[in-house]
């Protein structure tokens, strides 16, 4: 049975309900985003991801075969995410090993296969092609973070980078919930050159027409797929944003 409602240590005082979000939330527990369901208690403006709510205190990942994970909800300074590259702030699943590995309890959970229209995205660790919002095979600080490939291989993003895009437009306030303002939001979006392709892809582009334009469709479609991955499901507003933020993503 599905569990929706929830008493949590971390908020003593009242219980948690499963509810979907109008707006997307920072994680109480490890403070990343989230769209659509959490556990939330509404009087306190306090969310945490399914993931991080219902963690198991020990859990594996097919791409860390030789690392037992431990849940901790903290750990000290410093930690980065192995699958998103980003900074560990709170709750994290970490291993055992004198170089620890760390995963996020949402990136532990990351879809390993999403399924498209006529295509499949896999989860992996190493990355045949350059993803296409940073045209490069590593993210930062020589980390390689986690991607999802097409099983053609020419389809790649960073785990980062696509959630890059979305934290860059939430800082921004294209994500504020107000729901009267969105056509107004999304035309600024639209405005904006969000990340503006590659010399190579728009070299790509010039050469070939009619099929670089098929590509950045699929790329597009790809993209959306990956958001809801990361991210979870968007809803009502949320989708209507991360639509319009798809759509400016490339030329
Ligand atoms: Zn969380
Ligand atoms: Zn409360
Ligand atoms: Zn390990
Ligand atoms: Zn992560
Ligand atoms: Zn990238």
């Amino acid at each position: 049975m599905k569990i929706t409602e929830f008493e949590h240590p971390n908020h003593p005082d009242h219980i948690l309900m499963l509810k979907s979000s109008d707006v997307p939330y920072k994680c109480d527990g490890c403070k990343e985003l989230g769209f659509g369901p959490c556990f939330k208690c509404e009087d306190c403006n306090f969310h945490l991801h399914e993931e991080c709510a219902l963690a198991s205190k020990s859990s594996y990942h097919p791409l860390l075969k030789r690392c037992e994970l431990r849940f901790c909800e903290e750990t000290y300074g410093g930690r980065y995410c192995d699958a998103c590259g980003k900074d560990v702030m709170g709750f994290v699943y970490q291993c055992t090993h004198d170089n620890a590995h760390d995963l996020h309890p949402c990136c532990l959970k990351l879809q390993r296969i999403i399924i498209g229209d006529g295509f499949e995205l896999r989860l992996s660790d190493k990355v045949p092609s350059k993803c296409l919002k940073c045209n490069s095979k590593e993210i930062s600080r020589g980390i390689k973070g986690w991607s999802y490939v097409s099983s053609c291989g020419e389809y790649c993003y960073h785990v980062a980078c696509v959630k890059d895009l979305v934290l860059e437009n939430w800082r921004n306030g294209y994500f504020n919930g107000d729901n009267d303002n969105i056509s107004a939001q999304t035309s600024n979006l639209a405005l904006l050159q969000i990340a503006s392709p590659s010399n190579e892809v728009a070299q790509r582009g010039d050469r070939l027409g009619s099929k670089a334009k098929k590509f950045w469709r699929i790329a597009k479609m790809v993209l959306k797929l990956i958001i809801s991955a990361i991210f979870g499901d968007p809803t009502g507003g949320i989708a209507i944003i991360v639509e319009a933020l798809v759509s400016s993503t490339s030329a």
